[in-house]
């Protein structure tokens, strides 16, 4: 898939197309995945079109942690007790099919491990 800065979550960020938006603020946008891996399964975004982990900088280092701690609070919002798992897929051997930097959050159910 072609790198962009234009991507569907842009476009969801834009309310351009529909998403099950479940968490918003100033930096960071949460919905559920339209394809669910889990019981739970919400994708947390920055607003800010970082293409892929690979390509964060230096300055970047708030806003990740802000996503991380965004996606603490998601989790805990969705009911998550047991746990769940935060997954980041970076370019093509990580499988990222979006490229617009994104966050995982599987639960509801045990995960595998080692991951496919
Ligand atoms: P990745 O393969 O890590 O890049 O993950 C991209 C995720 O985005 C997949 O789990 C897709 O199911 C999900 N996805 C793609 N389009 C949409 C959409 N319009 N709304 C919600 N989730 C989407």
């Amino acid at each position: 898939m072609s790198e962009t800065t234009d991507t569907i979550f842009s476009k969801i960020i834009r309310r351009e197309i529909p998403a099950n938006i479940v968490y918003e603020d100033d930096l960071a946008l949460a919905f559920t995945d339209v394809n669910p891996q889990a019981p739970v399964h919400i994708l947390v975004i920055p607003k800010q079109p970082i293409v892929k982990l690979a390509d964060a900088e230096p300055e970047d280092q708030a806003l990740l942690g802000h996503l991380l701690l965004t996606a603490k609070h998601v989790a805990a919002e969705a009911g998550l007790k047991n746990g769940y798992r935060v997954v980041i897929n970076t370019d093509v051997d990580g499988g990222q099919s979006v490229y617009h930097l994104h966050l995982h959050i599987l639960g509801g159910r045990p995960m595998d491990w080692p991951p496919g």
